[in-house]
């Protein structure tokens, strides 16, 4: 496994809609080891293939520790509630906003057999799931947060 660079809001890849996994190859595993790895790394809750400037649509995500959930192509199905809470970024690092999110979220996602499953989260798991898909489709956090918590 190796520890991807993580790239920084302003740069352009972060900006672009990434396209389908169409095949889960070694690269593609590969890719889901590295991402956790680099997410654990930096003390992460997810990470989003873009930010390791690789504009396929996968994410990983470990809210709880030791429960890593990989997403292939994930599309949110269904979602409940409002949440308004903290949200940071690993690409966006030292800044905090409020967002307002929906408290309860169900993505539908191929797992790395090439499985289709469904799986529901709520509050910070709902946040998470919301951020990380925003984020391919070129979308970061500071787009709609109600406010920001900058200290300056
Ligand atoms: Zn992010």
């Amino acid at each position: 496994m190796a520890k991807l660079r993580i790239l920084k809001v302003g740069d352009s890849t972060l900006r672009k809609v990434c396209r389908p996994v169409d095949a889960i190859t070694p690269r593609v595993l590969t890719l889901l080891d590295d991402m956790a790895e680099t997410m654990r790394a930096v003390g992460g809750a997810g990470l989003a293939a873009p930010q390791v400037g690789v504009l396929r649509r996968i994410v990983v995500i470990e809210v709880e520790e030791g429960q890593l959930i990989e997403l292939i192509n994930p599309k949110i199905i269904a979602y409940s509630g409002e949440q308004e809470s903290e949200e940071g970024c690993l690409s966006i690092p030292g800044r905090w906003g409020i967002t307002r999110r929906p408290m309860h979220v169900t993505v539908r996602a191929l797992n790395r057999k090439g499985e289709t499953f469904d799986i529901t989260g709520s509050g910070m798991l709902a946040k998470a799931f919301c951020h990380e898909l925003d984020h391919l489709d070129g979308k970061l956090y500071i787009d709609c947060a109600l406010r920001m918590l900058d200290t300056e």
